[in-house]
């Protein structure tokens, strides 16, 4: 699925002890691997997107690397595996 990379959302925080922790927590998943399509990194942090269209825009957490989270604004290919986690506490660990 495609999503689009989020800008300047460092300010934005959470209980957990990371964004990448947020997303253990609420996804049941684990990974490996940057879920970037083509992207073989350890996944560091918890990237904020947005699905693209103007449908949902809601921002979502998934585990993504250093590299790929800076690519601030611009559109990924993610698998289709990942759950998108809320990014949003009051949905999520209020
Ligand atoms: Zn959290
Ligand atoms: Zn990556």
């Amino acid at each position: 699925m495609k999503v689009r990379n989020l800008n300047g959302t460092s300010s934005n925080r959470c209980k957990c002890n990371s964004w990448l922790e947020h997303w253990e927590n609420f996804s049941n998943q684990t990974v490996k691997q940057c879920v970037v399509n083509g992207c073989i990194n350890i996944p560091t942090v918890g990237g904020h997107i947005q699905k693209t269209g103007l449908a949902d825009q809601s921002w979502y957490i998934i585990p993504i690397c250093k590299s790929c989270n800076g690519k601030y604004g611009e559109e990924l290919e993610v698998t289709d595996k990942v759950n998108l986690i809320s990014a949003n506490v009051n949905y999520t660990c209020k």
